[in-house]
């Protein structure tokens, strides 16, 4: 009888996991992985998600950590409504453009049709502005800094994916006006260093810092700043986060405006419009980092985001096991739990009954918990705890062990441990398919090989379209992008990242495409992207 049960859990084990690999269908394997690992479940509106504890907790990790930041910056949060009336929504004409096709619109209360009706917010520049213009009266009053943790819905047509882009997320929305430009731009940057921050260092994901061509930048913006990721299964770009200086275009607009505090001698002072700047950081963040880490067991959690760190596991108890052997057992893995729990350690243990050790350990692999702790009769014997790596495939490689009397020391330090390996991989890979060229010829190939390109550009808007087209066009003769939905897709602009390579020399070097007779300017990040 024996033998049957323990096949039958194993194939309970089967049947809990993965069932396609990452590198045959990414968007099949994701959808097994984020629904399965618990972070999202479907919803019956198209593009709208149900984000679960296990994903909000990942969440709030960042919103702790980012909104601990923006204080010391004195940003204040604060709640705007999320209609926004049509005379405020097009008011700023670059804005509304840019944004028209995506905003969700209530036309009807109940069972009348509203006489105008409003918008439903995609970002909140028109519904704070006016307010921002009662607020300033003066220059004492800059400058204003707000920020606000809400949802937004944008109407996607594109196809929708779990975080990554859905019709509404959540996200935070931080809108800030000052007396100068100078000012202004500081911030820009200190904002984007964060977000960069909250990538690289929380969610392991590395990124490339750069700024948006002019086809690329926010809709109403002066300039966008941007930090880039990259999903290497599929070769393709993703906007990680972004942060704008929108000049003076919508103070002009909704009118905000202060006196000059220091005009010109003798000279009456002037009324001049603030600088502002919008900055926002989404759910993408999450999906990207699942991309990155994920793998065929399921999810890889970062420990510095992970709601679980450590799960501990009891092994070893089997049908001849006394009760009084068992209690006695359990009882140390309570109080490794509670050591690890004093030191900060976010841990959880897994008593269940009727499971075998094995169908908990795939259990919670596919939860992405980064290290499981097991301890069974022996290891009490030795003193000590077996330690498995989640971020590491190779079953002997991941595993350790730690004396029982050092788990308050060493375990945090092998979490440290996971969360560097994990960026540094990501940020091997990402590098390596960061390809800097100069000849046409290889740009498709290279392209097709899931690479994003770094190339001189002379980051003309006309060219840019112009590259999208022959990088689509030529894509499909080929026949070589594995990725189903690629080869229809031509590169587009990433970004004109800050860190510039040497070897372009103004007023010498071509742009690459090879129909455009102007010069480059600089080196432009072009890729797939989502
Ligand atoms: P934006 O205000 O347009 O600059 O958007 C801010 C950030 O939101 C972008 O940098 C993207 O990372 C992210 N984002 C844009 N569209 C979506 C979407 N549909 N779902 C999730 N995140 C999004």
């Amino acid at each position: 009888k024996k033998p049957q049960q323990q096949k039958k859990k194993i194939e309970g084990a089967a049947l809990i996991g993965i069932d396609v690999a990452k590198e045959d269908d990414l968007g099949e394997w994701y959808s097994q992985v984020v629904t399965k690992g618990q972070m999202i479940s479907y919803y019956d509106v198209s593009g709208c998600y149900i984000l679960e504890p296990a994903s909000y907790a990942i969440w709030e990790a960042i919103k702790l950590w980012f909104d601990s930041q923006i204080k010391t910056l004195k940003v204040r949060n604060a709640y705007f409504p999320i209609f926004i009336s049509a005379d405020n929504l097009e008011r700023e004409k670059e804005h509304v453009e840019g944004f028209a096709a995506e905003v969700a619109w209530v036309t009807k209360g109940g069972k009348s049709d509203l006489e105008k009706p409003v918008a439903v917010r995609p970002t909140s520049e028109t519904a704070m502005y006016p307010y921002f213009a009662r607020k300033i009266q003066s220059h004492r009053d800059l400058p204003l800094k707000l920020n606000q943790w809400n949802n937004v819905v944008r109407w996607e047509f594109k196809n929708p994916t779990p975080f990554i882009r859905s019709r509404e997320f959540l996200w935070q929305e931080g809108h800030t006006a000052h007396l100068t430009k100078e000012e202004a731009g500081a911030e820009v940057m200190q904002i984007l260093d964060w977000y960069a921050d909250v990538y690289q260092e929380l969610l392991a994901v590395p990124v490339v810092k750069g700024t948006k061509t002019e086809n690329e930048k926010f809709p109403g913006a002066d300039y966008t700043t941007t930090i880039e990721g990259f999903i290497p299964a599929t070769g393709r770009g993703i906007q990680a986060a972004t942060s704008h200086c929108l000049g003076q275009h919508f103070s002009k607009m909704f009118n905000i405006t202060v006196e000059d505090p220091a005009p010109k001698d003798g000279k009456k002072a002037e009324h001049i419009n603030v600088w502002q700047n919008s900055w926002g950081l989404t759910t993408r963040s999450i999906g990207v980092m699942i991309m990155t880490h994920g793998d065929n067991r399921g999810l890889v959690i970062p420990p510095r985001v992970a709601e679980i760190q450590v799960i501990v596991i009891p092994v070893g108890v089997t049908a001849k096991t006394t009760p009084e052997a068992r209690d006695d057992l359990y009882g140390k893995v309570k109080a490794i739990a509670e050591d690890l729990e004093s030191v900060g350690v976010r841990v959880e243990t897994d008593y269940r009954e009727g499971y075998s050790p094995g169908w908990k350990f795939n259990d919670w692999e596919l939860k992405g918990v980064p290290l499981r702790i097991e301890f069974g009769p022996k290891d009490a014997e030795k003193g000590v705890v077996t330690t498995s790596r989640r971020d590491i495939d190779d079953k002997n490689d991941a595993r350790g062990e730690s004396k029982v009397s050092d788990v308050k020391e060493e375990i945090p330090k092998l979490l440290e441990k996971i969360q560097s390996d994990m960026f540094d991989r990501a940020d091997k890979a990402y590098r390596a398919h960061r390809k800097q060229l100069t000849d046409w010829e290889q740009f498709v190939p290279e392209l097709n090989a899931k690479n994003v390109l770094l190339v001189p550009h002379c980051e003309g808007e006309k060219c840019e379209d112009e590259i999208k087209d022959l990088s689509k066009k030529t894509a499909i003769g080929d026949g070589a992008a594995e990725d189903a939905k690629a080869p229809s897709m031509g590169a587009k602009s990433l970004c004109i990242p800050f860190e510039q390579p040497e070897g372009i020399k103004q007023g010498e070097t071509k742009c690459i495409n090879p129909n455009c007779s102007s010069l480059a300017k600089s080196w432009v990040l072009f890729g797939r992207s989502y």
